[in-house]
């Protein structure tokens, strides 16, 4: 059996509890032993010992009837629940409950495509469906239409969504480009947001609004529903496609570069999620550290320089793609040229030019839509039990606040012990910076080092005005608290929410530092 159990429930109601659960799913859709199969649902990437994360037990239903009467059985013991949907995860927590001992509510088997429209450019999916068979679907369906995977193809469309996922192409900011959802909430209501909620709705895909306030986002990043459907706009196929790469050599360029680039995505004339991408995340998907320096130190300058010439990259190496007529695309490649080819030592790079290229050609295939798994390569970095937690803080695309990011990032990391893994996404108006805390879960001071920069970056973030967009299992409540204007007057809000519409607290504990009223007392 696993150790931990929810602590407000004796063992024996705990199992009680799951035996009923299983009377509804059936026997081969429970995981209640302790073994390798509950284990593959701890975080792999955790900084944490397994055991922090492990759920007690897994319960996968097939559909919406299933997931009321799981609601029903968990309202009536008070069983927490953590919904996956295809429980990919990491970086932020895998498929593993904010608390030991809950049980996770596995949605994989609910993976039916249900709806591709050609015509408007939408699909409609259930949470199993992932990125993989999404575009596997409308390959063999002949569809001239994209999808927008997370760099990790085996992701869950609706899952990668809910928690504001970020892709490649001009459909990167994913919840921006879903239309209508499906939702059950704790008490087993069955409601339809947007125009879904008119019941001969013609137009539940294609305008994401409805009548009066809009919901969607409660029931994203949150704990205030099960998510069960949900609509996605699909980019139509372009005429042309022209990915290009830019490389920099110097450190204090990013200041020149983020200035380019933000009238360039103001304006839509780069219209896709483009990323500046520091030297060593680079690195990563195609070496090692050990093959530059000591594998358990930051690497030098010196061996930064190195890395550089062998493998033509930049300290910064920007990636984006234009769509459109070949006349449209080279147009526009002018006016890009102008912009960003002006910083001296600039380096454009085509697919002429770098094909074969391992980091080259996974972003050719991102930006165009093609799901992959080859940055899972990047865990490479640092041998052993190679691991990373992202520290993703939002950044204006100005200058003066991408160098204030990297610098502050880039020292304290050093400073712990590790090297700066990073990149900018850049969307409309502001960046996501993402920072690979990459280490070696094996070694017990390498995680001790790696939580502790982490609490500190979160600090100095907040500190200077910059929040996280998502995080890990471990600094929710940490990163919840530093978003407290007004006296915590939102987490308050999420709080009343939460015990409005869960009362009993059974859906997702902790996420994102929201709680139950029960468990907040046990804090207090
Ligand atoms: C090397 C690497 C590269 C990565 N690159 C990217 C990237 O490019 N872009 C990006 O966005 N992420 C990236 N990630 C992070 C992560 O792997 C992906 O975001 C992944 O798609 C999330 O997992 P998932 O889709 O399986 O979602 P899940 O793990 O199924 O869900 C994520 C969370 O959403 C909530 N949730 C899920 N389903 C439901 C539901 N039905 N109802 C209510 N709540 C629900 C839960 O809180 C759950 O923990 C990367 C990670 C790694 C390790």
């Amino acid at each position: 059996m696993p150790k931990a159990l929810p602590d407000w429930l004796t063992p024996q109601q705990f199992w009680q509890a799951v035996d009923e659960m299983r009377a509804v799913v059936g026997k081969d859709w429970v995981i209640s032993e302790d073994g390798p199969a509950l284990r593959s649902y701890r975080d792999a990437f955790s900084p944490e010992e397994d055991d922090t994360f492990l759920p007690s037990a897994v319960v996968a239903p097939d559909g919406v009837e299933q997931i009321q009467k799981i609601l029903k059985i968990a309202n009536d013991y008070r069983v927490p629940l953590w919904t996956i949907s295809s429980g990919k995860n990491f970086a932020y927590g895998g498929p593993a409950p904010r608390k030991a001992g809950h049980v996770v509510l596995d949605l994989k088997r609910m993976n039916r495509i249900l709806e591709v429209n050609e015509e408007f450019g939408y699909a409609l999916v259930e949470p199993g469906v992932t990125y993989f068979q999404l575009y596997e679907y409308i390959q063999k369906k002949g569809y001239k239409l994209w999808i927008d995977p997370a760099a990790p193809g085996w992701g869950s469309v609706l899952g990668n969504t809910l928690e504001h996922g970020v892709g490649y192409t001009p459909y990167g900011d994913h919840f921006m480009m879903h239309c209508g959802m499906e939702v059950v909430l704790a008490d087993g209501t069955v409601l339809r947001t947007g125009q879904g909620s008119l019941p001969d709705t013609q137009c539940w895909q294609l305008f994401q609004y409805g009548f009066g306030p809009v919901l969607d986002g409660i029931f994203s990043q949150s704990n205030f529903g099960v998510v069960t459907k949900m609509g996605m706009w699909l980019m139509p196929e372009p005429p042309g496609y022209m990915p290009f790469m830019i490389t920099y050599e110097r450190e204090e360029d990013l200041h020149a570069i983020t200035e380019a680039v933000r009238p360039l995505k103001v304006s839509m004339t780069i219209p896709n999620a483009a990323f500046t991408v520091g030297l060593l995340w680079e690195a990563s998907i195609k070496t090692t550290r050990a093959q530059y320096g000591d594998p358990k130190k930051p690497l030098p300058d010196s061996a930064l320089k190195k890395i550089m010439s062998d493998h033509k990259l930049g300290m910064w190496n920007f990636y984006a793609a234009l769509y459109g007529p070949k006349p449209m695309m080279d147009n526009t490649l002018k006016v890009v040229r102008d912009a960003l080819g002006s910083i001296p030592g600039a380096k454009f790079y085509f697919d002429e030019d770098r094909k074969g290229d391992p980091s080259w050609d996974y972003r050719v295939k991102l930006m165009r839509g093609i799901p992959n798994m080859t940055e899972f390569n990047m865990t490479n970095w640092v041998g052993g039990s190679g691991a990373h937690v992202d520290f993703s803080p939002i950044s204006p695309t100005r200058g003066e606040d991408a160098m204030r990011q990297y610098q502050m990032i880039k020292t304290r990391a050093n400073e712990y012990g590790f090297d700066y893994l990073g990149e900018f996404a850049v969307g409309w108006r502001d960046m996501h910076h993402v920072f690979s805390l990459t280490f070696d879960r094996a070694d017990a001071d390498e995680r001790r080092r790696a939580r502790e920069l982490f609490n500190v970056l979160i600090d100095e973030a907040a500190k200077a005005g910059y929040g996280e967009y998502r995080t890990h299992l471990a600094f929710m409540d940490k990163i919840a608290g530093t978003y407290n204007w007004n006296d915590g007057a939102l987490w308050k809000l999420h709080h009343r929410l939460k015990d409005a519409l869960d009362p009993n607290g059974i859906l997702a504990p902790g996420k994102m530092g929201i709680w139950p009223r029960h468990m907040r007392e046990e804090e207090a």
